[in-house]
């Protein structure tokens, strides 16, 4: 479904195309008053109204809205990934528009940025943004998120940085972000620092990215149709293996193992990984803590057991970038390639 939205008479103004997929920002209060609080519901307003909410995007931008979701950012899919990435990767292809502006739930958003980061082959920018609260509440962050989203991804100077996420006035690059609050609007944070800030309307830049993002990286979603299976375990005291065994069973091609501290396995499940590898299921060593590399044969032997680190990359993503990398490989070197890559 596609609707035309707040154009105005034709101008020099950037052409932007607005995809709404739902989220808190999509969201309406239910308890009667506009304090923030949780009892909204999310994913309710439409493409078109979000719009209509920010009076200043259309000095900004000549702005196309449609709705390809209405959705929980927690309802997203691999089918529903794949799916926005088809669509974003077809408006980017388009000469008609100068960037893209997605609305999305921030419980996934790292995920969805990072995934398009990695599979959308183009220069354009590329910008993701949503609310902590819902549209309703006083001081609600999302229509200043969203004219900022709009701001960065009409600027010039935002082309060929990858996809990026816009929160709170910072500007993060996909390959970083992460939400790390599960409440303020300040609830996105990269641990080498965001790559800029958006100062007075504009976007101002501090940092550049050095590992290949959409034009520069090796994987189209044109050449993709579905995604291997990944599953992930998260290390807690007491592990078991039928967690594993249970994503081997269902079909999983890799499983990510998020650590203790580094990626540590514990000595009772040691000799669990080189067997899952032995049954053509990759083991991916991440870390639970959230920050810092997992360093490879550290505290663990890597090499014998077969497995890969994901260098300093969180778990969620970790997974995306193992299922794009088994769609071109099965082997764990270039696997482990791919995570040094990128
Ligand atoms: N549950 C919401 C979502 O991710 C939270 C939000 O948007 O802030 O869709």
């Amino acid at each position: 479904m596609t609707t035309a939205a707040s154009t105005s008479a034709p101008s020099a103004r950037p052409r932007i195309a607005l995809v709404a997929t739902g989220g808190t920002i999509a969201g309406a209060g239910t308890g009667g008053d506009a304090t923030p609080s949780a009892a909204y519901q999310s994913a309710v307003v439409t493409a078109d109204a979000l719009v209509a909410g920010v009076p200043g995007l259309a000095r900004l931008a000549d702005l196309r809205a449609e709705q390809l979701f209405q959705i929980d950012s927690a309802d997203f899919t691999d089918e529903r990934l794949l799916q926005l990435a088809r669509r974003v990767a077809a408006l980017c292809a388009q000469p008609d528009f100068d960037g893209v502006v997605i609305t999305h739930g921030t419980d996934t958003m790292e995920e969805t940025a990072y995934f398009l980061h990695l599979t959308v082959p183009t220069d354009k920018p590329v910008v993701l943004t949503g609310a902590m609260r819902p549209g309703t509440a006083l001081a609600a962050d999302g229509p200043v998120n969203l004219l900022h989203a709009v701001a960065v991804a009409a600027h010039p100077s935002s082309a060929g940085r990858g996809v990026l996420v816009v929160m709170n006035e910072q500007i993060h690059s996909a390959r970083d972000v992460a939400k790390v609050h599960a409440m303020r609007v300040d609830a996105f944070a990269s641990p080498h620092g965001a790559l800029g800030l958006v100062v007075e309307g504009t976007p101002r830049w501090y940092r550049g990215l050095t590992r290949p993002h959409t034009r520069t990286s090796e994987f189209d979603i044109a050449a993709i149709d579905t995604l291997p299976l990944v599953g992930v375990v998260a290390s807690h005291g007491n592990m078991r293996r039928e967690l594993y065994d249970a994503w081997a069973s269902a079909g999983a091609r890799a499983i990510v193992h998020v650590g203790f501290g580094g990626g540590t396995v514990p000595a009772y499940l040691q000799a669990l990984l080189p067997e899952l590898r032995d049954r053509g299921v990759q083991v991916v060593r991440a870390a639970r803590v959230g920050d810092g590399p997992v360093i490879r044969n550290a505290n663990y032997d890597d090499d014998a057991a077969g497995s890969v680190v994901v260098d300093d990359q969180n778990p969620q993503r970790a997974r995306l970038l193992a299922a794009l990398a088994l769609t071109r490989t099965q082997d764990a070197c270039e696997i482990q390639q791919v995570f040094w890559r990128y």
